[in-house]
């Protein structure tokens, strides 16, 4: 038998009852992609109000490398909690707020002294990123890229791409910031080798020093190693070269946001290290937090210490609920027979996601670094035509059996893999078994029919 265990119809009623109340109670701006009511998690199994087990490849959306209620990060809270929740690190310090922050200044890429500034919220990290830029180069200017997702505040909405989702009626955005294309290899014009394509993105960014905005006026190239939101493509090596060159050249802020594809998912503690990239600052949060609210900005010490005391943080900044769960997270996942295991899983993923693309015309890509693995679907491989209608149809059958999954992707037509990395390989293997089948039963019912 395995770990799935669904004893009702899913949503059970006890679910359905609470996601009713959920619609009555909640604004529906905060979006919803299953219909489940959860009740407790560990590892990678979800159970919900009704008692069914799923397994989880969603992860939180990439926070939960160390899986659902880490227990040493659990004792850790529970311990953190009789103690001391609270202080404001505003009004005083405790000493999990400097652990946290001198174990980023350790494993962060790059051996040059470095500071930290803790915040709640992936956004928040990369909007005080922002602000630290501005502060060290008195310039404004914001170069950001297509497929990008940086957040949902207003600064960071501005920055991220993909309109439709996350941006229509929240105008006006931030000014200054500046969006080039990026270079997705499997979305090259027709005709062009890969080779080229870099080649002419890397043109195309230096032209954008000239057309749209001059160096000196720009304080920061914020970049995703391995998009995360954009459908996990990893930007190609030569562009972050350039891009890492362009900024040393100019005395422009790299910033690397490796909120969705740093600690692990790729294999290594960050993506950055896959290329050798030391970048000026980088923005943490997700699974650095195992499930708890924390986020970083890491960096060179004389950029971070750029704003004036009082210009960062907030009330809740570097709680000591998340700080402690943060110590137990960053020093699980930096073990390397933890990065040993997620390339496993990576490579497992990819095998299977792989056969089934030699099986199935509407598998366009497999892509990813690592466990990092996104599948993008297509109407057909030589069209390309992006079908999101048959990725909501194929993740609303993997919860039917018993796994749940979520889309990524500019075109929302991309499955990502974002399970916790220390998965075992009876669940890696069964959850795999139910995408499969899913497929078949997704595609089964969209061939033509006789009659059609
Ligand atoms: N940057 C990246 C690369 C992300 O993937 C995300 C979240 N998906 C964010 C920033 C924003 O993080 P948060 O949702 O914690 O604000």
């Amino acid at each position: 038998m395995g770990a799935i265990n669904l004893v009702t119809e899913v949503p059970g009623p006890r679910s359905r009852e609470i996601v009713a109340r959920r619609e009555a109670a909640m604004t529906r701006g905060i979006g919803k992609l299953t219909p489940i009511a959860v009740e407790r998690a560990e590892g990678s199994l979800v159970t919900d109000v009704d008692g069914n087990t799923y397994i989880d490849f969603a992860g939180g959306i990439g926070m939960l490398a160390v899986g659902h209620n880490y227990p040493p990060l659990v004792d850790a809270v529970k311990d953190q909690l009789d103690k001391l929740v609270h202080m404001c690190a505003i009004v005083g310090s405790y000493e999990p707020l400097v652990v946290v922050s001198e174990l980023l200044n350790e494993v962060t890429p790059g051996d040059h002294p470095k500071k930290t500034a803790l915040l709640n919220s992936g956004a928040e990290a990369v909007e005080a990123a922002v602000k630290i830029a501005r502060a060290h180069t008195k310039r404004q200017g914001i170069i950001v890229f297509e497929g990008a997702y940086h957040g949902r505040t207003n600064m960071t909405m501005s920055m991220t791409s993909k309109y439709k989702l996350f941006k229509s009626g929240f105008g006006p955005f931030a000014s200054e910031v500046y969006r080039l294309p990026f270079p997705n290899p499997y979305r090259r014009p027709q005709g062009s080798t890969e080779a080229e394509f870099i080649e002419w993105s890397i043109w195309n960014l230096e032209h954008a020093m000239v057309a749209q905005i001059d160096p000196e006026a720009i304080a920061a190239i914020v970049i995703e190693p391995v998009q995360g939101e954009g459908g996990f493509i990893p930007t190609p090596a030569p562009f972050l070269q350039r891009i890492r060159e362009l900024c040393y050249e100019h005395g422009i802020v790299m910033i690397a946001d490796e909120i969705q594809c740093g600690f692990g998912r790729t294999g290594k503690l960050f993506a950055s290290e896959h290329y050798n990239l030391v970048p000026d600052l980088i923005t943490t949060g997700k699974s650095m937090a195992g499930g708890t609210p924390l986020a970083a900005v890491t960096g060179r010490a004389d950029i971070m210490d750029a704003p004036h005391p009082g210009g960062l943080g907030g009330t809740y900044s570097g709680s000591p609920l998340a700080c402690v769960a943060a110590i137990e997270s960053i020093n699980a996942i930096r073990q390397p027979q933890f990065l040993a295991r997620a390339n496993e899983v990576g490579h497992a993923i990819r095998t299977v996601c792989e056969g089934l693309q030699a099986r199935y015309g509407m598998i366009g890509d497999v892509r990813g670094l690592g466990a990092m693995i996104a599948v993008e679907f297509v109407t057909n491989q030589v069209s390309k035509t992006p079908d999101a209608p048959t990725v909501q149809a194929l993740t609303a059958e993997t919860l039917q059996r018993g796994l749940i999954t979520i889309r990524a992707g500019l075109y929302s037509n991309c499955v990502r893999f974002l399970p916790p990395l220390n998965i075992s390989d009876e669940h890696l293997e069964e959850g795999l078994d139910v995408f499969e089948a899913s497929i078949q039963a997704v595609a089964a019912r969209s061939m033509p029919q006789a009659g059609d």
